[in-house]
C-alpha cells in the first residue's frame, strides 16, 4: 500500500459547546492539517496521484473554514467545532473529490497545538 501526505494550515476560531475547560471560551489556532490518501498501484509513471491535486481539493475544503468562527458555519451549528469534528468534516468533503478505483482519501488529521491533534480515518 502506498500513503502520501500533504501538510496545510488554516486559522480559525471556535468556542466549544457541552466542553468544560479553556476551550469553552471563544479563541482560536492555528491548525495544521494533514491529509493522508493511499492506493495499492500507481500510475504507469511511478506516482499514486499528483501532490498538486491532493493540495488543490484541500485548499478548496479550507476556503471554507480558514479565518472564519467555525460556530458561525451552518455544519458546526450541528456539530461540535472540536479538533475530532474538524478532520471529519475535512475527511468528509476530500473523499467526495479525491476518491476514485485507484485512491482514497485514508486519514486527516488535525493539530490545533504543536502537542495536541485529532485524527479521522476510514480503514
Ligand atoms: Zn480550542
Amino acid at each position: 500500500m502506498y500513503e502520501l501526505k500533504i501538510i496545510t494550515q488554516m486559522a480559525c476560531a471556535h468556542q466549544l459547546r457541552e466542553f468544560e475547560g479553556r476551550c469553552e471560551n471563544l479563541h482560536g489556532h492555528n491548525w495544521k492539517i494533514e491529509v493522508f490518501v493511499t492506493g495499492e498501484e500507481l500510475e504507469p509513471n511511478g506516482i499514486l496521484i499528483d501532490f498538486k491535486r491532493v493540495k488543490t481539493a484541500t485548499e478548496e475544503v479550507i476556503d471554507k473554514l480558514d479565518h472564519k468562527f467555525l460556530n458561525d458555519l451552518e455544519y458546526f451549528k450541528q456539530v461540535n467545532p472540536s479538533s475530532e469534528n474538524i478532520a471529519r468534516y475535512i475527511f468528509r468533503a476530500l473523499e467526495q473529490t479525491l476518491n476514485n478505483e485507484m485512491v482514497r482519501v485514508s486519514k486527516v488529521t488535525a493539530w490545533e497545538s504543536d502537542t495536541a491533534c485529532a485524527s479521522y480515518a476510514e480503514p
